[in-house]
């Protein structure tokens, strides 16, 4: 993997654009999503990109929805595209629709035509396909290649008066069907579909292929630096040509390496799959590389930007380890999110010398990482506990220094225990620890002259809620879900997602509300789930406490 440093080389052209003075040192990017799925994490490599190059260079950002596929694209998808670029911290110029452009785009259309460069074929799509040769041997003209102008334009506006079934006719640009690059080869420009479209309901049943609107759409805004992935690099003469014989404004594609991440899918069309096969409970499901997903998840925008910062702009395809955004996260909620204990496999201990009925609120700072702490909570202490069941061993291996028979240890910010005896049920299970406690070795106060190595957290019984946490692990076995043998729904990880229901947590939760984030200490960051309600809090982990990456991101 690899992490650039440095102005990337977008930076580098703009800020050279902008030196030279061209467009008249006016930056106008876009960002121009199909709403035909919710945005996805490398959705927010290309966000990042077009609205921090103009934000560098004080220029703007349009928001385009290229809806020009009326059978895959709702209104849902825009108003949660709309969503998730806010959320991440973007706020755009204008919001435009490629749809709105469908007369101005006929226009050209037509203007080709009477310039002998587009034409009316009747040819089908296998038709096409099979004249269009290879990329060693040239492809063969259509019959209907030398179509008179007038004939094209008649035909054109029947299309478009909706006389002709979908597929039985297109409209392609006449290029140049020997050209080495298969995309020169007399491109489709228009076909039919008689399908009501979100916006344009059923005005239109003539739809522009991408190569054709893109660049228009493009130019009609005046776009100075368009960005695009890699993949499109082929495409680019087709571009520069609609541009050049319309004789518009000359904006100019620049292509940059998709982001990929390891154990991820990332094309919509996938991860629409994952939605409607029921693989996840929903585009928003805290597994889903979707911006809604990590939110849900309790991933910060700011840990987003940042992860799109730091992976950097290149033109090289790589696979990023996905290991890198929970870096991000990690750092992130390490500086922001409040401490609380919670006990996940929980067991009762029992402190045999604290008087019955006591309780004691016990004062627990809540972000020792924060610049202010985090200021402190109350924690309710009292004779009966629950702590973890691993926190415990019967017969102690020697490095153990938890609790076990005769073995002292301390409980945060609390008190020291020493263990002194604990039962069993008849299948074995130990189901209760007795402790005594030593009341001059309060945290912050301790007098007791006693030192002990394990410090471990606890919950105490009367005033816990029982809360749901949702733990998830990656959607994906292997590295490459989407290179992998098979259909990539073969290698959908079982385990994904593990509830556990009885979870109990210090009563400070009871103030939390859905999206709330915290470290449960020694588990993990968790934030609070919609689905909770006042019985049943449920919590998402984020990510582990674990860092495999701070090692390598320490370098930076
Ligand atoms: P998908 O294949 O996931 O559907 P797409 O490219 O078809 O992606 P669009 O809605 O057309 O999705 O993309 C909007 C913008 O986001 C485009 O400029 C596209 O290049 C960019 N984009 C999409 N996926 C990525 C990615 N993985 N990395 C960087 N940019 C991306
Ligand atoms: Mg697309």
């Amino acid at each position: 993997m690899s992490i650039e440093k440095g102005p990337n080389f977008l930076e580098e052209i703009v800020a050279e654009d902008v030196k030279n003075g061209k467009h008249g040192g006016r930056v106008l990017t876009r960002f121009p999503p199909e709403p035909n799925g919710y945005l996805h994490i490398g959705h927010s490599k290309s966000i990042c990109l077009n609205f921090g190059l103009a934000q560098e260079f004080g220029g703007k950002t349009n928001l385009r929805f290229d809806d020009t596929n009326p059978v895959t694209e709702d209104t849902e998808y825009v108003e949660s595209i709309k969503n998730d670029i806010r959320w991440l911290g973007f706020n755009w110029a204008n919001e435009f629709y490629a749809s709105d452009y469908f007369e101005q785009l006929y226009e050209c259309a037509c203007e080709l035509i009477k310039k002998g460069l587009a034409y009316v074929d009747d040819s089908t799509a296998e038709e096409i396909a099979a004249m269009k040769g290879t990329p060693t041997e040239p492809g063969k003209n259509s019959p209907y290649r030398d179509r008179s102008v007038e004939e094209n334009l008649d035909l054109f506006a029947r299309m478009r008066a909706g006389e002709f079934k979908d597929g039985d006719k297109t409209l392609r640009a006449k290029i140049d069907m020997a050209s080495p690059n298969m995309h020169f080869r007399d491109p489709l420009m228009y076909r039919i579909r008689h399908v009501p479209h979100h916006r344009t309901g059923k005005k239109w049943c003539i739809y522009p292929m991408y190569d054709y609107a893109h660049g228009q759409s493009d130019s009609i805004e005046n776009i100075t630096h368009s960005i695009c992935t890699l993949e499109f690099e082929v495409h680019r003469p087709v571009y520069d040509w609609f541009i050049e014989k319309l004789n518009i404004f000359p904006s100019h594609q620049y292509e940059m390496a998709r982001l990929n991440l390891t154990y991820t899918v990332m094309s919509k069309r996938k991860l629409l799959q994952l939605v409607n096969e029921k693989h996840v409970s929903g585009w928003d499901d805290p597994r889903m590389p979707t911006l809604s997903g990590y939110r849900r998840r309790g991933y910060t925008p700011e840990s987003i930007r940042e992860f799109c910062d730091r992976i950097g702009v290149a033109r090289r395809e790589n696979m990023i380890d996905v290991g890198l955004l929970e870096y991000f996260i990690r750092e992130d909620l390490n500086k922001s999110a409040n401490r609380v204990m919670v006990v996940t496999d929980p067991i009762k201990l029992i402190i045999d010398n604290y008087p019955e009925g006591q309780v004691e609120l016990l004062p627990g700072e809540n972000n020792p990482e924060a610049e202010d702490k985090g200021g402190t909570r109350e924690i309710p202490f009292s004779k009966e506990l629950w702590i973890e069941r691993d926190d415990f061993m019967e017969e102690p291996t020697k490095k153990y220094f938890r609790l076990g028979p005769g073995l002292k240890v301390r409980l945060k910010h609390a008190y020291i225990l020493e263990c002194v005896s604990f039962k069993k049920d008849e299948a074995g299970n130990v189901t209760e620890i007795h402790c005594n406690y030593f009341p001059e070795s309060k945290s912050g106060h301790d007098t007791s002259g006693i030192s002990v190595k394990g410090v471990i957290h606890w919950v105490s019984a009367a005033q816990a809620i029982n809360c749901e946490l949702r733990m998830y692990d990656r959607l994906f076995i292997p590295e490459d879900p989407s290179n992998a043998e098979g259909d990539f729904k073969d290698h959908i990880n079982p385990n994904s997602l593990e509830v556990i229901s009885n979870a109990y947590a210090e009563p400070e939760l009871k103030k939390a509300k859905a999206g709330d984030k915290f470290q449960f200490v020694r588990k993990g960051y968790f934030c609070m789930d919609p689905d909770s309600t006042a019985d049943n809090p449920v919590f998402n982990r984020t990510v582990g406490l674990k860092d495999s990456w701070a090692k390598e991101a320490g370098k930076k």
